[in-house]
C-alpha cells in the first residue's frame, strides 16, 4: 500500500530535513510505502535547494514540484494532488506542527475501515492569540449559516483520503480554491479524529490576520450566494423605511411649522450610503471571482519538476 504525503513548502529550508527523518522513522515498520510530494510554492529562501540535497541523498520515492512564484497554499494542494500516485494520500504541513504519527493513524483507519474514504484531522487546542480563535468562532459559524454545504468548526487540511476523493477534488478546477469547502462539497464518509498542534519546528506562520481574513471572505463567497441576496433585503428594507420616515416627516412638518429633520435626515443619506457601497462591495467580490474564472487561467506554473523512484 502506497501513501503520498502532500507537503506544501513555502519557505521552510530548516523544515524540509526534519520532515523527512520524522516521516521514515514513523512509516519505516509500519508496512506502508512512502511517495513524497513536495510543493516548493516559490518559495526565496534555500527551501529548492535542500529539497534536491534530499532527493539526492536519500531512497525514497520523490516528487517535487516547484512553482514559477508563491501562488499559495491551495494551489501547491491541487498541484500535489495531480503529481500523486499513492492508494491513499495525506496533506501534511511542512513545519512539523501537523505530526506523521497521525497520518499512520489516519492510514489504519482507512485499512480497517474501508466504508470511511477520507479522514480528517481536528486540532484539539492550539495556543492562539483569543482575537483569531474568535474569529475563527465567528466564521464557522457564518459559513455555516450561509451555506448549504456543511463545514466542520475546525478541521484543518491535514487529512488522509482514498483516491476517489483525490479524482473528485481534481475534477474542480476552480481558479480560487478553499480546501476546506472543497472536501465539505465533495461529500463521501468522512471520520474526524483529534490531533495536538505542536510548536512550528522552524521559521514562522505565513498566515497574517489580514490574510486569514481575506480566506475566510473567499470561503464565504465561494460556497453562499446568500450574502448577494442579503443586498436586495437590505436594500427593500431602507426603502420602505426611508418612505415611511419621509411620510412621518412630512406630517410632523404639516403639523409644527418650522420642523427641521436636518441632522436626522444626514445621519440616514451617510447610513443608507454606507449599506448601498457595502452592498455593491459584496456584488464586486463575486463579480472578481467570475472575472478570473472566465480568464481560465492555470492554478499554477511550474518551474521544474523531479521525479526519482525508490530504488
Ligand atoms: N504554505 C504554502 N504556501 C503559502 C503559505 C503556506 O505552501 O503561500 C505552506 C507552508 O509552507 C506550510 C503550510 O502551508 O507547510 C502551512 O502554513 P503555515 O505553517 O504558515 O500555517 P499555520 O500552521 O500557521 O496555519
Ligand atoms: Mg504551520
Amino acid at each position: 500500500m502506497k501513501i503520498s504525503l502532500i507537503v506544501p513548502c513555502y519557505n521552510e529550508e530548516n523544515n524540509i530535513e526534519p520532515f523527512y527523518n520524522e516521516s521514515e522513522k514513523v512509516f519505516c515498520k509500519s508496512g506502508y510505502e512512502l511517495e513524497y510530494v513536495f510543493v516548493n510554492d516559490g518559495s526565496c529562501d534555500l527551501t529548492a535547494k535542500n529539497l534536491k540535497k534530499l532527493c539526492n541523498e536519500n531512497n525514497s520515492n520523490f516528487r517535487i514540484i516547484s512553482f514559477a512564484r508563491n501562488f499559495g497554499k491551495e494551489a501547491a494542494i491541487y498541484a500535489g494532488l495531480s503529481y500523486a500516485s499513492g492508494d491513499y494520500i495525506c496533506i501534511i504541513d511542512a513545519d512539523l506542527q501537523q505530526r506523521p504519527e497521525y497520518a499512520l493513524q489516519m492510514a489504519n483507519i482507512l485499512d480497517k475501515e474501508p466504508d470511511i474514504d477520507c479522514v480528517g484531522a481536528y486540532p484539539e487546542k492550539r495556543k492562539e492569540f483569543f482575537v483569531k480563535a474568535l474569529f475563527k468562532n465567528v466564521f464557522y459559524k457564518l459559513i455555516n449559516l450561509v451555506s448549504e454545504t456543511p463545514f466542520k468548526h475546525g478541521v484543518s487540511d491535514f487529512r488522509m483520503f482514498r483516491t476517489n476523493v483525490k479524482d473528485a477534488i481534481l475534477q474542480m478546477k476552480e481558479y480560487h480554491r478553499f480546501s476546506k469547502g472543497i472536501f465539505a462539497w465533495v461529500g463521501f464518509e468522512n471520520k474526524y479524529i483529534p490531533y495536538k498542534v505542536m510548536e512550528r519546528k522552524s521559521g514562522k506562520t505565513k498566515w497574517s490576520f489580514i490574510k486569514l481574513c481575506k480566506y475566510a471572505i473567499n470561503g464565504i463567497t465561494d460556497y453562499s450566494a446568500k450574502p448577494l441576496y442579503l443586498s436586495s433585503v437590505l436594500g427593500g428594507l431602507f426603502a420602505t423605511g426611508g418612505f415611511a420616515y419621509y411620510i412621518v416627516a412630512l406630517v410632523i412638518f404639516l403639523m409644527k411649522k418650522g420642523y427641521s429633520p436636518n441632522a436626522l435626515i444626514c445621519a440616514t443619506v451617510f447610513f443608507v450610503g454606507g449599506v448601498v457601497l457595502g452592498c455593491i462591495g459584496i456584488t464586486g467580490a463575486y463579480l472578481v471571482k467570475m472575472y478570473f474564472q472566465v480568464k481560465q487561467r492555470p492554478i499554477y506554473i511550474t518551474k521544474e519538476i523531479i521525479e526519482k523512484e525508490k530504488e
